[in-house]
């Protein structure tokens, strides 16, 4: 019943083309990812162990993200997404673009995208964090919709590393990096690759999906932490296994503190946990109002 009267909310007066898009190798990563990174106490080894354990499905992803996701690729994908020129939508209209999405592995449990938007920003805001960290707890995962243009799932979602450069052992299914073009390239294969030490990650292309999308859809509404926090939240290899500090600089150390507590809401607000959507949305869409025009480019 909540669930029904959350989309009605969603539900705008809404033109787009409406798909009904398979939404469950995505959930099926991101179950992965909470198995992996939820248990802490955890050693690297129990990690390989989950990657051994881990489905066909979430195998299958990963290989086909450590196949594609090359320097050349990365760098089209920039320039294609980077000019902002695929939609003009509201917040509100890309929950709802988003919501379109649907979990077919679950029919009886599937949530809207935007239920597990509300929960993080949710368990922010009980905590008391500062409003624009509960607003990035709205809005972080809406560059997935880049599924609805088309993107495969590699290019969307799943943990985020750099490219043009050695890729750590922190990276999960590492070895599937062994089937990627980049890997015969002598120059990229390098601790540093094409970037110097310590030249901070915003000078490291960092393999394609929906991070750094909507960091350029958004970074010009939001305080510098927030669009850092978007633009590196599926970056496990950085902010939970300690990889790549070589490539940071101190403003990188100072805002991954923030990314590591965001992470936290991200991974462990995914319950059953009731909300009283009615009741929340005047306080989102007053939240997405101070800091966002009606309509932004996409
Ligand atoms: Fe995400
Ligand atoms: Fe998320």
């Amino acid at each position: 019943m909540k669930i029904i009267k959350y989309h009605s909310l969603f539900i705008l007066l809404i033109t787009n083309n409406f798909y009904a898009f398979s939404y469950s190798d995505l959930a099926a990563w991101e179950q992965f990812i909470q198995t992996r990174y939820v248990s802490q106490e955890k050693e690297k080894d129990d990690f390989r162990d989950f990657e051994n354990n881990a489905s066909q499905q979430v195998k299958e992803f990963y290989r086909l993200n450590h196949r594609y996701q090359t320097v050349n690729f990365v760098l089209k994908k920039k320039e294609e997404y980077g000019a902002l020129q695929k939609k003009r939508l509201s917040i509100w209209e890309a929950f709802h673009y988003l919501d379109t999405l649907v979990d077919e592995s679950d029919p009886d449990l599937s949530l809207p995208q935007s239920y597990h938007a509300l929960q993080t920003a949710e368990a922010l805001r009980n905590d008391g964090q500062p409003r624009w960290l509960i607003l990035t707890g709205f809005i972080h995962d809406l560059g997935k919709i880049l599924t609805l243009f088309g993107e495969p799932q590699w290019a969307v979602v799943g943990d985020t590393f750099p490219v043009g450069c050695a890729y750590a052992n922190a990276v999960a299914f590492h070895d599937y990096f062994n089937d990627n073009p980049d890997k015969q390239n002598d120059l990229y294969q390098t601790k540093y690759g094409i970037y110097k030490p310590g030249c901070g990650l915003r000078n490291v292309h960092m393999s394609w999906g929906h991070d750094e999308y909507l960091y350029y859809v958004a970074k010009n509404y939001l305080p510098a932490p927030a669009a850092y926090i978007i633009r590196y939240h599926s970056f496990y290899a950085a902010h939970s296994d300690g990889a790549y500090t070589y490539l940071m600089d101190d403003y990188d150390k100072e805002m991954l503190a923030w990314v590591r507590l965001f992470n936290k809401y991200d991974l462990y607000s995914k319950s059953s946990q009731q909300l009283d959507i009615q009741e929340l949305y005047p306080y989102y869409a007053a939240l997405v109002a101070e800091y966002f025009p009606d309509i932004i480019n996409w």
